[in-house]
């Protein structure tokens, strides 16, 4: 594992009270998700020295040609199931009333048929919000720690959706990188893989006129714009980490829930909802 990304994780877990504490309306969910990072710290670390039967070179030549590197429904996920019974046990023990019922359902189905479900959630991208929670919650740290392996220029990518495992991004963040100044990234709802893209294009459709592009910031939160399209109806939230250093952008927008109810209100739609489904 690059000591870089295990460390973001686990500096991830740190970066909780802080955000319980500037985002009191989001206590709940904070509190689920610093269960779900603990159980992800634990399988990144478990992961870290364990053969991943992933071909490299192919999966890299897939990103030279502009396709993701992994094909996921290919994948054999059978080895990384006693993981899901883990996770499984934590959502019915920490989550919120129906990610509890969710979780127990699924803890009850025969293995075949959970697999076939997340086999569609995989294809298709599309599932429940309870499910897709889960799912995702589960195979994130697997992903990211076989994305950790996965070398690609991040600057040239410029695509709307991962190089890696082709989800769409749920969140992007601006710093100051090897790259340059101020470049903007977008982050992977799935497996959290960050690739530059550029900072006044939509990331839904493409529209790169000015006027077309509206900007909202919260004065509690002057640190995340909401970057809406006016064209398509659709907005992504910008971290700006020149701001808020100490800012993990995935969490940021799980705290800034608030964001995503004003966005909601007028009928904005979010590129890609987030592990709790804003
Ligand atoms: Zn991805
Ligand atoms: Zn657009």
């Amino acid at each position: 594992m690059n000591i870089f990304k295990q460390k973001e994780r686990e500096f991830a877990l740190k970066r909780i009270p802080t955000l319980k504490e500037r985002f009191p309306e989001a206590k709940q969910i904070l509190e689920f998700l610093e269960c779900i990072l603990e159980y992800h710290n634990r399988v990144i670390e478990d992961l870290s020295d364990r053969d991943i039967s992933i071909d490299l070179s192919s999966a890299e030549a897939r990103i030279e040609k502009g396709k993701p590197a992994l094909k996921l429904k290919d994948m054999d996920l059978r080895p990384y199931l006693p993981y899901l019974r883990e996770i499984l046990t934590k959502a019915s023990d920490c989550g919120t009333e129906n990610i509890r019922e969710g979780a127990r359902f699924l803890l009850d189905q025969p293995e075949e048929e959970v697999l076939s479900l997340i086999g569609y959630f995989l294809e298709n991208q599309m599932a429940d919000d309870v499910s897709r929670m889960i799912f995702t919650a589960w195979i994130q740290p697997i992903l990211y720690s076989i994305a950790d392996r996965i070398s690609f220029n991040r600057d040239q990518w410029l695509k709307n959706f991962c190089p890696v495992c082709g989800f769409k991004p749920s969140v992007s963040f601006i710093m100051d990188s090897e790259e340059g100044e101020g470049v903007r990234f977008l982050r992977c709802s799935l497996c959290l893989t960050d690739w530059i893209y550029v900072r006044t294009k939509c990331v839904n459709c493409g529209n790169v006129e000015d006027d077309k592009m509206d900007y909202f910031v919260e004065k509690s939160m002057e640190y995340i714009q909401v970057q809406v399209c006016q064209k398509c109806k659709h907005y992504i939230k910008i971290v700006d980490l020149r701001k808020d250093g100490l800012a993990v952008p995935d969490l940021e927008d799980v705290a800034s829930v608030a964001l995503d109810l004003w966005a909601e209100e007028r009928d904005y739609t979010k590129i890609e909802k987030n592990l709790f489904g804003f």
